[in-house]
């Protein structure tokens, strides 16, 4: 099979969506899936899909064009701010948007008008990450503003946690966007949709045992991707981290140095930042780089150590002496090696499916009663 490619096995996406489903929905909470690290590839979001969540939601236009095109007619919402050059094909491909600007809006409406429908607007309130959102002092005079405004229609409104600043929210700042929600609804007059809390950040507060408030919705990528929470890294119950494999094939193998040569001559690399090290390793070369992946992003098989990568290598150590070249290595990524390698040109994406439930233990589970013909 062609390399590099990325094996990505839909029953667990399917079963990590699911299993997120089924635990927020008892806390009152929906999940919208967010399909950008996929690169809004539409049987990994049709996955997302089938384990259960609401709609999709995505940042750039082109992948929602991606999706449309293979035919998907769920709910897309865009959750970047729109850009202005964009507004027609927002309004065309997406039934909804996250806005933090009145021009924005405006713009919007025009567009809907123009095409004959109402386009939905959710309103990103800042709450402390210090990325997109609205002052929440100036929230309630933009959301009367859009209720006037033909063209859009006030849905909700939504917070982001975790990105920029990359911390979790307290249960403080969500009860404050619960507050904001019923202020609106006040001031402005329609029931609001969507409370949308956040992002996977957000996932060890939505499972705790406390009251949720008016938010009900989380957007959720990484999670369901690849089974973890993105604050610790640490893994979800019950949640696959192994959805997505990357392949990679070997083209040089060879017993190098540990240590780069260096003239003795050049007084800045010998002194002090290298030691004398004359350890030799086999050192493999696979064909593939910073190009194709987040190279720091991959974790290695055990027995291998990441030694470096260029725009197009990536050289590891290893003790595998089972390793040639033609040999496949298999990685697992993080989000940013995943999102990276899922937008790579020279990547191919294997779709698999049919795996059997993780840590199963109860031997009279249905698959036990499944017969096949
Ligand atoms: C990427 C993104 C999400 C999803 O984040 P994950 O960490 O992948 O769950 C949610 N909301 C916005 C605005 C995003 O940009």
């Amino acid at each position: 099979m062609r390399c590099p490619r990325i094996d990505v096995d839909l029953d667990k996406i399917r079963h990590n969506t699911q299993t997120l489903v089924k635990r927020l929905d008892m806390r009152g909470i929906r999940v919208t899936a967010v399909t950008k690290a996929a690169c809004g590839h539409p049987s990994i979001a049709r996955a997302m899909l089938d384990g259960g969540a609401t709609g999709l939601a995505e940042p750039r236009v082109s992948n929602v064009i991606r999706l449309r095109q293979a035919g998907m007619t769920c709910p897309v919402t865009l959750i970047r701010t729109p850009m202005l050059s964009q507004v027609d094909d927002i309004v065309q491909f997406c039934e909804a948007s996250y806005n933090t600007e009145l021009v924005v809006i405006r713009a919007l409406a025009a567009a809907a008008l123009r095409q004959d429908t109402v386009h939905g607007i959710i309103l990103m309130v800042e709450m402390g990450d210090l990325r997109e959102g609205i002052m929440p002092q100036f929230l309630a005079d933009i959301a009367r503003q859009v209720v006037d405004m033909p063209g859009v229609a006030l849905q909700g409104i939504g917070a982001n946690f975790g990105c920029l600043n990359g911390i979790a929210p307290t249960a403080e700042q969500m009860r404050a966007l619960t507050a904001l929600a019923n202020d609106v609804e006040r001031q402005c007059g329609p029931f609001l949709r969507t409370v949308s809390g956040g992002n996977s950040a957000n996932l060890p507060w939505a499972l705790e045992e406390r009251a949720t408030g008016r938010i009900n919705d989380l957007r959720i990528g990484e999670a369901i991707l690849l089974g973890v929470d993105p604050l610790t890294g640490d893994q979800i119950g019950g949640m696959f981290r192994d959805a997505f494999t990357l392949v990679a094939e070997v083209i040089e193998t060879t017993t190098k140095s540990a240590r780069p040569t260096v003239s003795s001559a050049d007084h800045t690399l010998t002194e002090g930042r290298l030691t004398p090290n004359n350890s030799a390793t086999t050192r493999i070369i696979l064909a593939i780089g910073h190009q194709d992946t987040d190279a720091a992003g991959l974790s290695m098989p055990p027995g291998n150590d990441f030694i470096g990568a260029t725009s197009d290598h990536l050289i590891i150590g290893t003790k595998d002496a089972t390793l040639c070249v033609g040999s496949e290595m298999r990685f697992q990524m993080n989000y940013s090696a995943l999102m990276r390698a899922m937008s790579a040109p020279d990547t191919q994406t294997n779709l698999c499916s049919d795996t059997p439930e993780p840590n199963t233990r109860d031997v009279h589970g249905s698959r036990d009663y499944l017969t096949l013909v």
